[in-house]
């Protein structure tokens, strides 16, 4: 089940449903969400899956099925959710910098709500009081994840409330009697050392004897998975015995016995999705040779935006010779995917797939340059079905107002 699909697989489905096109491979989650819950089986655990990394509403529907619940951060990806028959109690919403109004609209949907600033935890607590049960997302000022663009918990970052706010949280909460039933951190993302997770965790039970109505504790994501061969992912195994372990001293101390809720999106989906494209055209330029294919930074961002490595393959030619290339998009802007990437000999027309391209793929494409997006696929107990039909040129359109 580790497997990734074949190169027959994936190019009978670039052939049914042409290039470029992102395909998920359902069991694939199902199997992610296995292993934690395996690695959290000493825990009384729960994962709500981030579902900004993929939000397509045929694997909303499919996350619902295998039992996951459902981390979001927008209302529309709340209203999503519940589309996809997700129950209330099992979605999480954890937005940053919005109005109160879009908090007042979700809770009127009656999700648990994840709040992450004081002057909205201040309105919150005027308006409802103790009437609606709310999480406190905090900063506990930890550098943490792949990289800079990715780090949330560090001291410079836009996200939580500073865990030396606890006495600004206190006065709001004793004057308005907030129910706060969670606290919440969420520190990065591709977090492959798991002494952040932990080291988190004490700030996160450190705080916990605040707020005497504690259910549980929320300590986000960040599990790494691997991108290129032989790249680690994040010690679940360790990571799970350790914070069981933790919950366990905590209960003995204090009496209390609490959740652990965790809000895996690359975990869980990242390795499910391949992204097929088509060499264009082969191009030997003084210095270099470059493939160029049918797609670019409009469909997939995260070489271009976070120096991402996505492992590429030629699935029309495997046996061929090995050569480097570049391989670049069709955008008018510098457009990489890889510089100097070893791949079988590529020939014009040939497919080219983009492993790990399940999470924040599809879900950060744009129209840029007036291309469309691509079609998306889900294959599930074999089978491979269309689950958002390519754009047309009247897609383009849809929104502008035309005189
Ligand atoms: C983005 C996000 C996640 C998911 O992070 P991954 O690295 O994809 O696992 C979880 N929680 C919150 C609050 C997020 O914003």
């Amino acid at each position: 089940m580790e497997k990734n699909l074949s190169a027959q697989q994936l190019t009978e489905i670039a052939n049914e449903f042409g290039t470029p096109v992102y395909v998920y491979h359902a069991e694939r989650i199902a199997n992610q969400y296995k292993k934690l819950q395996k690695a959290f089986k000493h825990c009384n655990a729960r994962f709500f899956y981030a579902c900004k990394s993929l939000t397509n509403i045929n694997v909303l529907k499919y996350v619902q099925s295998i039992g996951a619940s459902l981390d979001c951060v927008s209302v529309n990806e709340v209203k999503l959710g519940l589309m996809a028959g997700f129950d209330v109690k099992s979605v999480l919403y954890t937005p940053n910098c919005v109005d109160f109004e879009e908090i007042v609209e979700v809770k009127a949907l009656g999700v648990n709500i994840n709040i992450d600033n004081i002057s909205i935890l201040e309105q919150f607590g005027n308006k409802f009081g103790n009437s609606y049960p709310v999480c406190i997302r905090l900063n506990p000022h930890i550098m943490a994840g792949g990289n800079y663009k990715i780090s949330t918990g560090h001291i410079d970052s836009k996200f939580g409330i500073s865990i030396h706010q606890m006495r600004h949280i206190e006065r709001i909460v004793k004057t308005t009697q907030l129910n706060v039933t969670g606290i919440h951190m969420h520190t990065g993302s591709e977090i492959k050392d798991i002494r952040v997770f932990l080291e988190g965790l004490e700030v996160m039970f450190n705080t916990a004897t605040h707020f005497p109505n504690l259910e549980f504790i929320d300590l986000g994501s960040g599990f790494k998975v691997p991108y290129q061969p032989g790249d680690a992912e994040t010690d679940i195994t360790t990571l799970g015995e350790k914070v069981a372990e933790a919950f366990t001293a905590f209960e003995n101390e204090t009496g209390k016995k609490l959740q652990v809720w965790f809000e895996p999106g690359k975990y869980l989906v990242s390795q499910c999705g391949y992204f097929v494209v088509k060499a264009n055209v082969i191009k030997q330029t003084p210095s270099a040779v470059f493939v160029g294919v049918n797609s670019g930074f409009n469909h997939l961002i995260r070489p271009m935006m976070y120096d991402a490595y996505h492992h590429i393959a030629n699935i029309s030619n495997p046996n061929g010779a090995e050569r480097i290339y570049n391989v670049v998009g069709n955008i008018c802007e510098t457009d990489t995917f890889a510089w100097d990437r070893k791949l079988n000999e590529v020939r014009e027309g040939d497919f080219l797939v983009f492993y790990n391209a399940g999470a924040y793929g599809f879900e950060m494409s744009s129209n840029f340059n007036s291309r469309l997006k691509p079609a998306e696929v889900l294959l599930k107990e074999g089978v491979a079905k269309l689950i958002r039909r390519r754009d047309t040129f009247e897609d383009l359109l849809k929104n502008q107002v035309i005189e």
